[in-house]
């Protein structure tokens, strides 16, 4: 009978289960291994930080800061927010550890989990996961296409199709001022039908207005002016040129005036992958160019730019295509055994099977022979060895391959190691293709 649980999950978070567990490390893996060949070094920062710095660089008129944070008091007249992003606390991390003295460009990447307090749906939790990275001092418009290559790059590597790279420009902060403008003189007549958090952001925030969820404003947004005719010359140039450069990397995407992004230090490039495989909350990856956050957090200024992978969508959308996933590791030999001495034997092999680099488990519950033989065939482990009494006095037990059935005679002396080696060497080599085709690359070097 299974109790009634006192206490569940928190609405909006989500458990990894060791079943499920490996799909993550799918990702993570591609994810780092993309990162590390565009030159981007891992950073670590703190879960929570002072709240102020969320204010100050994501902004205060932002839905995140607005509505989306946990914020918790502690003693002290201090307040702390668990990090709704990971760019804040990155760029806060690299002014106060000097990194930005090293040369020039610094290139990080973080894997962590952001909190918001949103309206917990499909794609969209109170705490998800992020895949980000961050390239600071460097302004040409090549960073900006070689940052989207990154991020186009993991797509392509995970197996995902049919998600659209959407660009835009925002401008600098003296071109988008005359845009802001023509938005509020073009939303201005419409006050009235728009809804209220629109209405706020008509006087505060215009930007904003083109980001809305809500589908009445998004008709009334549908005919408004794009910043793309507002840019000023040095601005238009760096848009053109990051676009060239997309071309030169066979990189496709659709220019899309209506990318604004939800955080206010944007400048210049702005960008989302979307995917349309699950539902509205289809953005997989945004970014975008923000010359003006290293200053505003007190370091000198340093254009950067940078973008973040929500893991949860991508994860969704991967299972929605039918994506593959890496293998789980399985056992490589269970020992079974009948008997106390027996039992002492097989702790000794799977010791020193592990020694070896090998998955090796054995009994701890203490199944009889036929219910451990069945646990391993459960674990899928891909070889067992079976030993009683009689096996200890031979010195000389079977090892069964548990995928063909075929069983052959193994020494539990001193050559066991080597025959169980030799063995699983001609299994992986007929089996396991990665395996025969990093043998042979290794042979073709040899010669
Ligand atoms: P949205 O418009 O969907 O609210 P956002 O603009 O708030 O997204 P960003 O702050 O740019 O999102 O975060 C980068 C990425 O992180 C998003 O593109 C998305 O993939 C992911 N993400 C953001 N919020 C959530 C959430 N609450 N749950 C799951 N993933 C999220
Ligand atoms: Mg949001």
């Amino acid at each position: 009978m299974k109790m009634a649980m006192l206490i569940k999950r928190p609405n909006g978070t989500q458990d990894a289960v060791p079943g499920e567990v490996y799909k993550w490390h799918t990702v993570e893996n591609v994810v780092r291994d993309s990162a590390e060949q565009f030159g981007f070094k891992e950073i670590r920062i703190p879960t929570f930080e002072e709240t102020g710095l969320f204010v100050r660089s994501v902004g205060d008129t932002t839905d995140v800061v607005q509505k989306e944070m946990y914020t918790v008091s502690s003693t002290g007249d201090k307040t702390y927010t668990l990090r709704p992003e990971g760019t804040a606390g990155t760029i806060r991390a690299i002014i106060e550890n000097g990194i930005l003295n090293e040369g020039l460009p610094q290139k990080v990447f973080y894997l962590l989990s952001c909190f918001r307090h949103e309206k917990a749906q499909k794609g969209r939790l109170r705490e998800f996961h992020q895949f980000g990275c961050e390239m600071l001092g460097a302004a040409s418009p090549s960073a900006d296409a070689d940052t989207i290559a990154l991020a186009h790059s993991v797509l392509g590597r995970l197996g995902l199709k049919n998600i659209v790279l959407n660009i835009n420009s925002i401008g600098c902060p003296e071109c988008r001022a005359k845009y802001r403008e023509a938005l509020k003189a073009y939303f201005e007549p419409h006050r009235e039908e728009l809804c209220a958090t629109c209405q706020e952001r008509l006087d505060k925030n215009p930007l904003r207005l083109l980001d809305c969820k809500s589908a009445e404003d998004q008709a009334i947004a549908k005919d408004a002016p794009i910043m793309t005719d507002y840019l000023c010359e040095d601005c238009a140039a760096h848009f053109e040129g990051v676009k060239k450069n997309l071309g030169i990397m066979g990189i496709d995407y659709v220019v899309n005036p209506k990318i604004v992004r939800g955080l206010d230090y944007y400048t210049r490039t702005v960008f989302e992958f979307i995917s349309n495989d699950i539902g509205s909350q289809g953005t997989v990856c945004g970014g975008g160019r923000y010359d003006g956050l290293v200053e505003e957090l007190g370091g000198k200024p340093t254009p950067a730019l940078g973008f973040a992978m929500g893991l949860e969508r991508i994860l969704l959308t991967m299972e929605a295509q039918g994506c593959e996933f890496m293998e789980e590791k399985t056992c490589d030999l269970y020992v079974a055994s009948m008997g106390e001495a027996a039992a002492a034997k097989a702790v000794e092999i799977a010791a020193a099977m592990r020694d070896e680099g090998f998955y090796a488990e054995y009994d701890l519950v203490g199944r009889g022979l036929k219910a451990q033989m069945k646990y391993a065939d459960k674990i899928r482990a891909k070889y067992v060895i079976v030993i009683g009494d009689s096996e200890l006095e031979s010195g000389t037990a079977k090892l069964k391959n548990m995928a063909t059935g075929e069983q052959t005679d193994i020494s539990l002396g001193e050559g066991l190691l080597d025959d169980f080696g030799a063995q699983y060497y001609e299994m992986m080599l007929s089996t396991d293709d990665d395996f025969r085709s990093f043998v042979e690359s290794f042979a073709d070097d040899k010669q």
